[in-house]
């Protein structure tokens, strides 16, 4: 490999972050990401301080022909965060958080995290939707779409966007609002890292909390089924105050198997005493950890599930209908689950967000159903195969179910072809070719979910 030492030196003379190479303390720290299957040794990590920075890490990567990836919260399961031999632009010291609470808006910077997010803007009672995990990159998380607790009622992450900053292929620095640069401001919400790189972005911003309530609750796993035809009846009757998301889980001993309901009510304080009554209605749970939560703490309060370093393998899907061939299917699947810390989880999709048109935005995926997420997840490298065979076997035995659209931020690296292009954008994707092709000629930007260029 070319010696690119002189060329890093140079680089480093008009740059306000850091530049890391291999023989740099914090090296391995930095190189990694939250999926401990992803071991991939770039030629450079360029730690930005800004967009000038992302600017010239750019340039720097195109004058030496090497790839560029872009990493966020580094969450992303596939690993397009990181990059052997390239520069990966390492988002992480741009972590800034400015809230305006008299317009009830927030700009964050491209790296920041949702915990920090949502610290910021409940100091002032404010929240938009956002991940449920609270090391989530606020980034990534955006431009693939969204999911989130408030999502019923405020729609996804993205639907909550007001303006992007983005660094460009060309190292341009833009703005894109719904006046200007239009074309890229529909394109970014759903196109993923496709368009370059957001330096920042300006969300709409919601009275929420501080105390919400919400949190889990669980029965033994014998009850599955039930708890699975509760929670679809629940769902059914659900409107726009309440996020469901049911989970197959083992509990914290490694071996108690229970099936689980997690909550989010939004609305007012008796009506959420009545979301939390109807919940517990199925009789006598496991664990009942339901109640007044504060909202930052809703967030938060499954991170230990999801540690950083775990290896993971995931594969998901929208169905139509929970109906009985699903429901046994995801039981199915689970009971033959290699790991306590594997999962299957299923989101509710509703409300505000599934009331979106297709086209409005680039993200397609409107209708109302469920996501189910085959969530597998292991520590020791010698389980690797088990752990993506059962995704992948079980992944497969939900073909049964109706529905054929994905969720393109939960697409593993074995996931990334046409079909799931067509799955995640449907009628989108034509427009989003010729966006990209207006944008990023180049396909410059491509360790992501990759939209080719096509004018
Ligand atoms: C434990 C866990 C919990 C999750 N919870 C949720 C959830 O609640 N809701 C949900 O919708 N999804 C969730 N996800 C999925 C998540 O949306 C994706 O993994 C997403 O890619 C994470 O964004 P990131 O910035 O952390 O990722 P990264 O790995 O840093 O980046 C992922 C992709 O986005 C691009 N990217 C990131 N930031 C930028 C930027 N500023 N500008 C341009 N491109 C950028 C990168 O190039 C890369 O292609 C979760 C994932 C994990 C592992």
């Amino acid at each position: 490999m070319k010696d690119l030492s002189p060329a890093i030196t140079e680089l480093a003379k008009d740059f306000s972050g850091r530049l890391l190479v291999a023989a740099d303390a914090g090296w391995d720290e930095a190189r990694r990401v939250h999926n401990g299957l992803v071991d991939k040794h770039p030629a450079v990590i360029a730690r930005c301080a800004g967009s000038a920075d992302v600017a010239r890490a750019i340039g720097f990567a195109r004058a030496h022909a090497l790839e560029i990836a872009v990493r966020g919260g580094g969450h992303n399961v596939g690993g397009r965060a990181a990059v052997d031999g390239g520069v990966m632009i390492d988002l992480s010291p741009m972590r800034h958080v400015f809230v305006d609470p008299s317009a009830r808006t927030a700009r964050v910077a491209g790296g920041t995290l949702w915990g920090h997010f949502n610290r910021e803007t409940q100091a002032h009672g404010l929240a938009t939707t956002g991940g449920v995990v609270s090391s989530t990159g606020v980034g990534g998380l955006t431009l693939g779409g969204g999911l989130g607790w408030l999502m019923p009622k405020y729609g996804m992450a993205l639907d909550n966007l007001l303006s992007v900053e983005m660094v460009l292929a060309d190292g341009r620095i833009v703005r894109a609002a719904e006046t200007e640069n239009a074309d890229l401001f529909w394109a970014v919400r759903g196109g993923g890292g496709n368009f370059g790189v957001a330096s920042s972005f300006e969300f709409r911003l919601h009275d929420v909390g501080p105390t919400v309530a919400g949190g889990l609750i669980a029965w033994p796993i014998e009850r599955a089924r039930d708890v699975l035809d509760h929670f679809r009846n629940l769902a059914a009757s659900a409107d726009d105050n309440l996020m469901l998301v049911a989970a197959l889980i083992t509990g914290p001993d490694a071996s108690t198997r229970l099936c689980a309901i997690a909550a989010g009510h939004f609305g007012a304080s008796a009506e959420g005493e009545r979301a939390v009554a109807a919940i517990r209605a199925l009789g006598p749970p496991a664990v009942d950890a339901l109640g007044p939560i504060p909202y930052t703490q809703l967030n938060a309060m499954l991170d230990a599930s999801y540690p950083r370093g775990a290896r993971n393998h995931w594969k998901s899907r929208f169905v139509d209908q929970l109906d009985d061939v699903a429901i046994d299917a995801i039981v199915g699947a689970f009971m033959r689950c290699p790991s306590p810390m594997g999962q299957v989880v299923i989101e509710h999709f509703h409300g505000a967000a599934a009331r979106v048109a297709p086209g409005h935005t680039a993200y397609a995926l409107r209708n109302s159903g469920f996501n189910v997420l085959v969530l597998s997840q292991w520590q020791a490298a010698e389980q690797d195969a088990a752990g993506a065979a059962w995704a992948r076997d079980s992944y497969g035995a939900l073909a049964k179910c109706t529905g054929t659209r994905r969720y393109l931020n939960y697409l593993d690296n074995d996931d990334v072809d046409a079909k799931s292009l067509d799955a995640a954008y449907g009628s989108n994707l034509k427009r989003l070719q010729s966006i990209k092709a207006r944008y990023d000629p180049e396909n410059v930007f491509h360790l992501n979910v990759n939209i080719a260029p096509k004018a």
